[in-house]
C-alpha cells in the first residue's frame, strides 16, 4: 500500500538517482534516502546512490490483488546507471505478472524511447505497461512530451508535478492521462490556481482525464486536493486481468526465477537487435529550437 493518490502499490527494483532538472530540486526520494545513509542494514545504507536491487524483482508476485503499481518511486527507471539487461528483466516481470498495471515515470525519456525502439521493443504492445514523463515547466514540457509522444507504447501519461509555471497552450495528442500537483515540504515552490485551471480546461477540451493530486505547500494535508469544490480522480480506461490461482502463481515464480537469475536460461537479450542510431542531444535541441512540435527521431 502507498499514500500516493494515483496508484495502489510501489515497486522499486532500483534505488537512487541524481538530479536532472529544476523539478528535482526538492526530490522527496533523495531526502528520504539520505536520512538512512550509513545506517547498516537499511535499504538506503548507501543513500541515494543509483543501484539495481535484484532481490526486489519478484515483489509484484506478492501483491495480493491486481493493482496499479508505480514502478520506481525511489529512482528513475531509465537512469543511465541501470544496464539494458537489467531493464529487460524488470520488463519481463511486468509481462509475466500481467494482472497488474505498471505506471512508469521518467525524466529521462530519450533512453526510454531508444530502448522501446530496440531492446525493449517487444514490450511496446502490452496493455499493462503505461509510460509517462514528469514535466514541471514549459521547456521540459516541449522536450519530454515530444519524445514520449514518439515512443511506441499503448498508454502514455504525464505527471505535471511539481507544477512550477503556467504551461500555456498544451498539445495532448497521443496522451491518455494527466496528473497535476504542487510541490510540498520544506522549501516548496508555490503553484497558482490559474495554472491548474488552464490545464484542466485543456484536458477537458482534448478529452484527456485529469487527476488532481494536491495543492502542496508546507502543510499539504491542510491545503488538500479539491479544485472547484470537488476532487478530480480521473484515470484512463483500463481493466485488470484476474490474478492466477496458487499453483499457477507458483509456476510463474519458478519460471521467472530461472529466467531472471540463471544466466544460461537467459538467451533473449544477446539475440536482440542492437540499438538503432540514437538521436543526439544536438539534434534534439535543434528540433526544439526550431519549434518542431514532435521530434521525429528516426
Ligand atoms: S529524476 Fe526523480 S528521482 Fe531522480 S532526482 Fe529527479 S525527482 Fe528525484
Amino acid at each position: 500500500m502507498t499514500s500516493i493518490e494515483w496508484t495502489n502499490e510501489t515497486w522499486n527494483p532500483m534505488r537512487g538517482c541524481n538530479k536532472v532538472s529544476s523539478g528535482c530540486r526538492n526530490c522527496y526520494a533523495e531526502t528520504f534516502a539520505n536520512r538512512f545513509r550509513g545506517v547498516v542494514g537499511n535499504a538506503y545504507e548507501e543513500g541515494f546512490k543509483p543501484r539495481e536491487v535484484p532481490e526486489m524483482l519478484l515483489k509484484p508476485l506478492k501483491f495480493k490483488k491486481p493493482s496499479l503499481v508505480f514502478v520506481n518511486s525511489m529512482s528513475d527507471l531509465f537512469h543511465e546507471s541501470f544496464s539494458d539487461e537489467y531493464l529487460y528483466k524488470v520488463f519481463t516481470v511486468m509481462r509475466e505478472a500481467n494482472w497488474h498495471i505498471y505506471q512508469i515515470l521518467t525524466k529521462r525519456p530519450l533512453r526510454m524511447k531508444q530502448l522501446f525502439d530496440s531492446k525493449l521493443k517487444e514490450f511496446s504492445e502490452l496493455e499493462n505497461i503505461w509510460l509517462g514523463v514528469t514535466v514541471e515547466n514549459c521547456r521540459e514540457y516541449r522536450k519530454r512530451v515530444s519524445i514520449l509522444r514518439n515512443t511506441k507504447v499503448k498508454t502514455r501519461f504525464l505527471s505535471i508535478e511539481p507544477l512550477l509555471e503556467d504551461l500555456g497552450d498544451i498539445d495532448l495528442t497521443k496522451i491518455q492521462w494527466v496528473i497535476v500537483g504542487g510541490e510540498s515540504g520544506a522549501g516548496c515552490r508555490p503553484m497558482e490556481e490559474s495554472w491548474v485551471q488552464s490545464i484542466l480546461k485543456q484536458c477537458e477540451q482534448q478529452n484527456v482525464p485529469m487527476h488532481f493530486k494536491q495543492w502542496g505547500g508546507i502543510r499539504k494535508k491542510r491545503a488538500g486536493r479539491t479544485l472547484n469544490g470537488r476532487t478530480y480522480d480521473n484515470f484512463p480506461e483500463f481493466h485488470f486481468n484476474s490474478i492466477p490461482g496458487k499453483s499457477e502463481l507458483k509456476q510463474i515464480k519458478v519460471d521467472l526465477e530461472k529466467l531472471l537469475f540463471e544466466a544460461i536460461a537467459y538467451p533473449q537479450l544477446s539475440s536482440l537487435k542492437p540499438m538503432e542510431t540514437p538521436i543526439s542531444s544536438f539534434e534534439l535541441e535543434n528540433a526544439i529550437n526550431t519549434n518542431q512540435e514532435d521530434v521525429t527521431v528516426f
